[in-house]
């Protein structure tokens, strides 16, 4: 009986989820809201910032089409996540020269209007730009890094201890970029179905992952996306997959 307790007393403090469509199992330790609060003072500091030196939604015909964009996407992950229709959703554009496109729990997303014009991504293929950032989010990509980010620690830390950590703890970083490797090629393959399901073409899947492919710069260690090569033949994959 004790033995028994001691049991549902872990498997409660290791709160288990699935991600939708691959099936794959996640450990999240830490709770959604807590994360979420995090990301979102995160990123008003980030837009703040961004507004001061006067380098947020200066591109007011590129915000109206990403937000355009972005709200059939959210509806089809929606259906994937029924959770992700409650979130706060939020998109803005900036001519921030290090933003190619981010994303943080709970629904924030950020464009780098450089990088849309660097590309000169069409609207199909801006999708599968959007619908990448999304599919991390509805994936909860954060909230699991934060959480196995605790995996070697003997007991929990909290958020801003594990945050300062991720920032400056090389052993740490390498460590989890066999994570993030599995979570980009993760985002690449739901991303371009939340795509597809919110009526993109699979053309354009393939004509965005050919542009970044051409874009790409020489990989890193560090680097967590696959390169552009390898996205590319997911991307022809996938467009096999959906039969389009
Ligand atoms: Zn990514």
């Amino acid at each position: 009986m004790r033995y028994l307790l001691l049991v549902l007393l872990v498997l409660a403090s290791q709160a288990m989820a699935q991600v939708p469509e691959s099936g794959r199992w996640q450990e999240l330790r830490f709770p959604a809201e807590e994360v979420e609060q995090q990301a979102e003072s995160q990123y008003i500091e980030q837009t703040v910032s961004l507004a001061a030196v006067g380098r947020l939604d200066r591109d007011k015909v590129l915000l109206l089409r990403v937000k355009g964009i972005a709200d059939g996407l959210v509806r089809a992950a929606s259906a994937l996540r029924p959770a992700a229709a409650e979130w706060s959703w939020e998109v803005h554009v900036t001519d921030d020269p290090a933003v190619e496109a981010e994303s943080q729990a709970g629904g924030k997303l950020l464009v780098g209007s450089l990088f849309v014009e660097r590309l000169r991504l069409n609207d199909g293929e801006l999708a599968v730009l959007l619908a990448h950032e999304i599919a991390h989010i509805v994936a909860e990509h954060e909230r699991e890094t934060l959480s196995e980010a605790l995996l070697d620690s003997r007991r929990d830390l909290p958020l801003d201890v594990v945050l300062e950590r991720l920032a400056s703890d090389v052993p740490l970083q390498f460590r989890l970029s066999k994570l993030a490797a599995i979570q980009e090629r993760e985002a690449d393959q739901l991303g371009m179905l939340i795509a597809y399901r919110a009526g993109w073409p699979c053309a354009a899947m393939l004509t965005f992952y050919s542009k970044l492919a051409a874009d790409s710069p020489a990989l890193t260690v560090l680097a967590s996306h696959p390169s552009g090569a390898t996205r590319l033949s997911l991307a022809k994959g996938m467009s096999r997959l959906l039969g389009d």
